[in-house]
């Protein structure tokens, strides 16, 4: 038998990306380097309507967003820009909003000053800048209102907008190869050549090169982690990371959850957003809950306590302990938004709902404070443990309630002192 050695921890491999400062007033996001991987989120409101999209913009920042993106599509959605920002301020929320740009973005940064100011970051997809030899001219003028106004732009290529000059032109030299390429391998050149070429003209034109942030979103897991590992490979730009149209529900989640875990696990990635399609009636913030789900399973990130939950079986039967899982999960992401300033740390608490005694008081163990409910047949009894040690035993139909009431005293009691 070969000789035994300790197990190293698997963890993410380092990033090794420039570092990018996106601002707003006083609140500085740090992109790239050693800055935490960043969650963004986009609007889906129409922002003519100011106060409907400050009110979205609001909702997912609570939810943990850290850039919020809305779309920039007319004269009049560029004069709301400033408002929104204006709203935003007076409700107290600090988030920078960036703006989604194509086709006439070079105008509206150029016509509405206002706007062009209030953004703290500028998305041009160099594959809707225009076409022929007015393409140089309008992302020009982009990089120059980025300037004049000190802010950081991303270039963002999709693959469904892709530059197709360029394309046309990688598949001409493509067909005088002796052996030429497949034509996967020609739209993933197609992708990162756009993304960087239009990077490196803006330095040319004297932009900064920590004012860039690039990305490249396929809506395929395999093409995503091909692109983005040879953009990686090839600058060191700071990399937006998503999935485009990643889909509905659970599609959606495990796609986005699946790409970006294997990029960010080798280190390729400083912001990420889920472009999940919402399902009828489901809120905007959900792929705000995924993107930073995603960062705190791999643990890159902690941004709300975890709640430990079992998956049930033939030994519990009612559906108690499900239900206090998921009351204890709501509840405490619902008061995030006031504990991350009242509780400091309070996001890296570990609550655990078991549903019987076979792995439930291991499990509460682990946890800050665990609960291991009665299984079918076992005495009508849940034992509490905080901080590994069995603390009291819940009896009578009021065990969720009393739990509750044990959850909130014991973050008061740990996370309160501090302030
Ligand atoms: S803890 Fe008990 S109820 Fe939960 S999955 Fe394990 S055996 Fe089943």
């Amino acid at each position: 038998m070969s000789e035994l050695h300790p197990i190293a921890p698997a963890a993410p491999l380092p990033r090794r990306s420039r570092q990018a400062r996106v601002v707003w007033g006083p609140r500085v996001v740090t992109v790239g380097g050693d800055a935490p991987v960043r969650v963004q989120s986009m609007t889906n409101t129409d922002t003519v309507d100011a106060i409907g999209t400050a009110i979205q913009v609001k909702e997912l920042a609570n939810a943990g967003s850290e850039m919020v993106r809305i779309t920039v599509n007319t004269p009049e959605a560029a004069a709301q820009v400033p408002y929104i920002r204006e709203q935003l301020d007076r409700m107290g929320v600090d988030v920078p909003l960036v703006g989604d740009f194509h086709y006439n973005g070079h105008r509206l940064l150029t016509e509405y000053p206002d706007c062009a100011q209030a953004l703290s970051k500028y998305r041009i997809n160099p594959g809707n800048v225009g076409k022929g030899d007015k393409k140089d001219r309008q992302f020009g003028q982009m990089i120059e209102a980025a300037m004049r106004w000190n802010k950081v732009v991303r270039i963002g290529v999709n693959w469904g907008s892709l530059d197709q000059e360029l394309l046309a032109s990688l598949m001409d030299v493509n067909s005088r190869r002796a052996q030429p390429w497949n034509a996967k391998s020609v739209m993933y050149e197609a992708l990162v050549s756009s993304a960087i070429d239009s990077a490196k003209l803006a330095e040319s034109m004297g932009m900064d090169g920590d004012q860039i942030i690039l990305s490249c979103k396929v809506s395929g897991v395999q093409d995503l982690i091909s692109v983005y590992r040879e953009l990686a490979r090839r600058c060191d730009y700071a990399l937006h990371l998503g999935l485009t149209e990643a889909g509905m529900g659970t599609k959606g989640t495990v796609a986005s959850a699946t790409a970006l875990s294997i990029l960010l696990q080798e280190g390729i990635g400083d912001t990420i957003r889920v472009s999940l399609t919402p399902q009828p009636g489901e809120a905007r913030t959900q792929e705000v809950v995924i993107a930073s789900e995603i960062l705190q399973a791999l643990g890159l990130r902690v941004f709300v306590p975890s709640v430990t939950a079992c998956p049930g079986c033939g030994r519990t039967t009612s559906t108690t302990f499900q239900e206090l899982a998921k009351q204890i999960d709501d509840y405490l992401r619902m008061q995030m938004p006031v504990w991350r300033h009242k509780y400091p740390g309070v996001e890296a608490m570990k609550v655990a709902v078991m549903g019987c005694i076979v792995n439930g008081p291991g499990e509460s163990k682990h946890a800050d404070i665990g609960i291991s409910l009665p299984g079918t047949g076992e005495a009508p009894a849940a034992p509490v443990f905080i901080d590994g040690e069995k603390a009291l035993t819940l009896r009578g139909e009021n065990i969720a309630t009393e739990f509750h009431q044990i959850v909130e005293n014991y973050i008061e009691k740990r996370f309160g002192a501090q302030v």
